[in-house]
């Protein structure tokens, strides 16, 4: 006998059950208010893009994109994988047969496809594929040409030709390579210029909830597939009073939730122009022998990868020494400084508490001046629930107009995780009734009943086969019914039906709208 399959969700993702569902919806409810205050609009996000998006914009050498991102080759059509095999197919019976002219027709054939799914638009037109059809067409010309010469019959001219040309097809992207979003900022920003928001009144204000996927170790507050709330802020202006406005957003939306305890850590990392100045400080420094050999082997690689993040190293044994290390807030070009001065006076004048932070660097590329991150008590070494900052270059790297930007995403998981652990999960919503008919001649009257209480809004299990009254009574006790409605022939013949109230088993009867006005008291 076959074994039965027990699938089970994969790794790094999970289902979110009732009662939980029901905080998250709290959650999500509460920031469509708190933002549409602030005159943030929804803005709703495919959920995989092409590759090269997150690639330019997040950064080529950072985590996210080197190794945690869920990327594939999406064949845009059938027909597309049957010129995958087809090929395959009259490569190998080509070599065995040693009939040159076996692959000629399908070779044709695919770069006749590819042709005209590049024109049909269903393969994207970009440098790399518009390259790959213009060598794959002068290898076959060249393949073609060699065939009907006399004198390369029997050749390994011929041979060489025809094993270009296949792994020029196989090697061919067909399809697009998309990814799965890791985050989010990048889709706003793609989404800004592709729908023209330049055009709108400026800034635009945007924000978005769903799922993002990674390929990190799952731990606590740690998914593949885990759940971000994020807005930004998109047009001319880089002034302070918006960094400020933003960040005062998600406070008041953490403290509309409840959420108690949470630190707000700041910092400017400067601009493209003192930037690069106080990194080049930094690794001098970091490469000292009497520095470099206290750190340990993590750090001593970032020296050369990415100084910056050593700053955000946690080990114990490395914290003297990066405490004595020059700090980016010196080193911060006038109008930078003047910047970040600012965002800190906007705050104070929004009662927004701020802990300056000067080894707060984030983990992707895009970021530049006012960075922030948002910690939350009951999550262990998993703690930040939101991180932000100003991006000023993104919309430009993209291919847009030169637009200032800044945004956050909070996780979502962890804020959830915070908040349950603080218990502030919301009570469960009560079953109201339980409609308790008996009798095939009552089936009627309590399906009407069930639908009128329905429409006044109240929770009602209708059970879907006659019980006995026992057995009914019993299991509205285990769904925690606040009334059973008792409907039997004599209840139904004389229109007075009985409630009963099950925390002190005391009964009346009403007449339906009597009923109901007693209810919705
Ligand atoms: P961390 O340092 O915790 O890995 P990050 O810097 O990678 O976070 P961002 O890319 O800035 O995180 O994302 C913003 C927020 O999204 C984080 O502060 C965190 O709350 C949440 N987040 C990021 N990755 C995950 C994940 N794999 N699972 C759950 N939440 C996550
Ligand atoms: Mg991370």
């Amino acid at each position: 006998m076959a074994e039965k399959q027990k699938f089970q969700a994969i790794r790094g993702v999970r289902d979110l059950l009732p009662p939980e569902t029901a905080l998250w919806n709290r959650v999500e409810q509460t920031a469509h208010d708190v933002f549409a205050t602030f005159g943030f609009g929804e803005i709703r996000l495919p959920i995989f893009e092409v590759t090269e998006l997150f690639a330019r914009s997040i950064g080529a050498d950072t985590d996210v994109v080197s190794k945690e991102m869920y990327t594939f080759v999406a064949h845009s059509s059938k027909y597309q994988e049957e010129l995958y095999s087809e090929i395959e197919e009259a490569y190998d019976d080509s070599i065995r047969s040693g009939d040159e002219n076996l692959f000629l027709t399908p070779a044709r054939k695919f770069i006749d496809g590819l042709e005209a799914s590049l024109k049909g638009g269903e393969i994207g037109l970009t440098a790399g594929t518009e390259a790959a059809l213009q060598s794959l067409t002068s290898t076959f010309r060249r393949y073609e040409q060699a065939l009907e010469d006399p004198n390369l019959k029997g050749e390994p001219e011929l041979e060489i030709l025809r094993h270009e040309l296949f792994f020029g097809c196989w090697d061919c992207p067909l399809g697009e390579t998309i990814t799965l979003r890791p985050e989010a900022t990048a889709s706003v920003c793609r989404a800004y210029i592709q729908h023209g928001m330049h055009s709108l009144p400026q800034p635009v204000k945007l924000y978005y909830l769903g799922p993002m996927f990674r390929r990190e170790r799952p731990q606590k507050g740690r998914y593949r597939q885990f759940y971000q709330i994020g807005a930004e802020v998109l047009g001319g202006t880089d002034a302070p009073a918006i960094d400020a406005e933003v960040i005062e957003m998600v406070v008041t939306f953490f403290a509309r939730l409840g959420l108690e305890g949470a630190k707000l850590d700041l910092n400017s990392i400067g601009c493209r122009e003192c930037r690069p100045e106080y990194v080049k400080l930094l690794k001098a420094e970091l490469s000292k022998p009497e520095i470099k050999d206290k750190l340990g082997a993590d750090s001593q690689r970032r020296i050369e990868t990415n100084p910056l993040r050593v700053l955000d190293s946690k080990l114990e044994s490395e914290q003297p020494v990066i405490e004595k290390l020059p700090r980016i807030a010196e080193h911060l070009c006038p109008a930078c400084a003047a910047h970040y001065a600012s965002v800190k006076h906007n705050l104070v004048l929004r009662n927004v508490a701020y802990h300056e932070n000067w080894r707060l660097v984030r983990g992707l590329d895009y970021y530049m001046r006012t960075t922030f991150e948002i910690t939350a008590p009951g999550l262990g070494s998993q703690n930040a629930v939101c991180g932000g900052g100003r991006y000023d270059g993104l919309i430009e790297i993209l291919g847009g107009l030169p637009t200032k930007g800044i945004g956050f995403a909070i996780g979502e998981d962890r804020l959830i995780l915070s908040l349950q652990e603080a218990g502030k999960s919301p009570a469960p919503r009560r079953l109201d009734v339980y409609v308790a008919w008996m009798g095939e001649k009552t089936y009627d009257t309590a399906v009407r009943a069930a639908r009128a209480l329905r429409g006044a809004g109240f929770a009602v299990e209708l059970p879907a086969t006659a019980q006995k009254f026992g057995k009914a009574l019993g299991h509205a006790d285990k769904l925690g019914a606040r009334y059973a409605l008792i409907l039997g022939e004599d209840e139904v013949a004389s229109g007075q039906w009985t409630l009963k109230t099950l925390s002190d088993g005391s009964q009346s009867k009403f007449t339906e709208p009597q009923l109901l006005a007693h209810l919705k008291l």
